[in-house]
């Protein structure tokens, strides 16, 4: 069965890391023959430019009937306002095809990272409500200004969200530390964090063999820097989990290592943790792992959900290349000390996929 990948550089340093990471995905296509139909299309300004919009319903219906897709940054700071065409793909694709789970795992390389200390973790972040305001409504938005001196900001919590993110984060823990740390300020937002904390200890009774931890999110940003290998899988709400996994990331090395998955029942999303980068757009000095490695995200999602082993592998090839080229202080980008462009990092990963 064919798979169909829809692919989307997005701005700033989107089109350079998709190059590179398209290196790889042709490498890997190649080596274990894989049944992928690549669509390429565009969002962000690239679009806008094409159809007037940065985001469009045309994509979306494209989107729709994709097995996945590769999506790169969205700029949307730069966006010009919704009445003339500036919409956020990456808040539209989420809520439209409910990804409601935001994968995000940060590992050090030996050698690399800020702290020097072993940290393998992965965000199981909330991703279609909490303090999103552009997202998290049916209709109009969750941010709002009664007066011209009083803004309010409208955090949506519900049950069936907190525990079908906390059911994923369990599901993945199984085969991992079993361990699961869910974080929240439980102590002081005892409504909202106290029924996330809530519906996620109703899915924890499912899992007598996985310990839970509940941290308070602001001991979580001092933790994370003191013993991040005490924690494996953890489970939060949108913005928290958003702003922990940078920092995870950056910890790990950098915010260019950082992949991330977005996942909806029959349809998942790779893109980088990060932005678009417009300090060191268009200049090589992107490091492309962040992409490379969400692709590879994407590639074992779809061998699990489609049972196909070969899929998996081809992960695993594309994992193993990325960290051979890590470890090895001559073939790493700029953020990580070394002296490789996004283009000949792309290219060595790929050299290494094909063996
Ligand atoms: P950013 O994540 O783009 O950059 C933060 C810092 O990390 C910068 O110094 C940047 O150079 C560095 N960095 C990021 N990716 C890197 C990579 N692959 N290799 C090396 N260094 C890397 O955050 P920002 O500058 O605050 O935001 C820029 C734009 O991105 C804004 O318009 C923002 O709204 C948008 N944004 C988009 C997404 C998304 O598309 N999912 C996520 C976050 C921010």
């Amino acid at each position: 069965m064919t798979l169909k990948i829809v692919t989307m550089p997005g701005d700033g340093i989107g089109p350079e890391i998709s190059e590179a990471t398209g290196f790889v995905l042709d490498a890997v296509m190649e080596r274990f023959s894989l049944d992928l139909e690549l669509q390429p299309d565009h969002m962000g300004f690239s679009l806008l430019e094409q159809e007037g919009e940065t985001f469009s319903d045309r994509v979306l219906e494209k989107l729709r009937v994709a097995d996945g897709f590769i999506m790169g940054p969205n700029d949307t700071i730069n966006y010009p306002p919704k009445e003339e065409g500036g919409r956020n793909p990456t808040a539209e694709t989420r809520k439209s095809l409910d990804l409601f789970a935001n994968i995000r795992p940060a590992q050090t390389v030996p050698g690399l990272g800020y702290t020097r200390k072993p940290m393998d973790l992965v965000f199981f972040r909330e991703n279609t409500e909490g303090f999103y305001a552009d997202r998290s409504m049916a209709l109009g938005s969750g941010e709002f200004k009664p007066t011209e001196d009083l803004a309010l900001s409208v955090r949506k919590i519900t049950r069936q969200a907190s525990e079908r993110i906390a059911r994923a984060a369990f599901e993945a823990a199984k085969s991992r530390r079993k361990k699961v740390t869910a974080v929240a300020k439980g102590n002081v937002l005892k409504i909202s964090d106290g029924l996330f904390l809530e519906a996620v200890q109703t899915v924890a009774d499912d899992y007598p063999d996985i310990e839970l931890e509940i941290v308070i999110v602001d001991a979580m940003a001092a933790l994370l820097v003191r013993s991040p290998e005490t924690f494996d899988v953890i489970v939060t709400t949108n913005m928290y989990g958003d702003i922990l996994s940078d920092e995870a990331s950056e910890l790990a090395g950098s915010l260019g290592l950082a992949p991330s998955l977005n996942v909806g029942e029959s349809i998942a999303m790779a893109q980088a943790q990060h932005g678009s980068a417009p300090d060191i757009a268009g200049q090589d000095k992107a490091n492309p792992t962040s992409l490379i490695l969400s692709m590879a995200m994407l590639l074992e999602w779809l061998g699990r959900r489609h049972n196909d082993a070969s899929l998996g592998e081809a992960a695993r090839t594309v994992e193993e290349a990325v960290r051979d080229c890590l470890n090895d202080p001559a073939t790493r980008t700029g953020d990580l000390g070394g002296s490789l462009g996004t283009r000949a990092f792309g290219q060595a990963v790929a050299d290494k996929v094909k063996g």
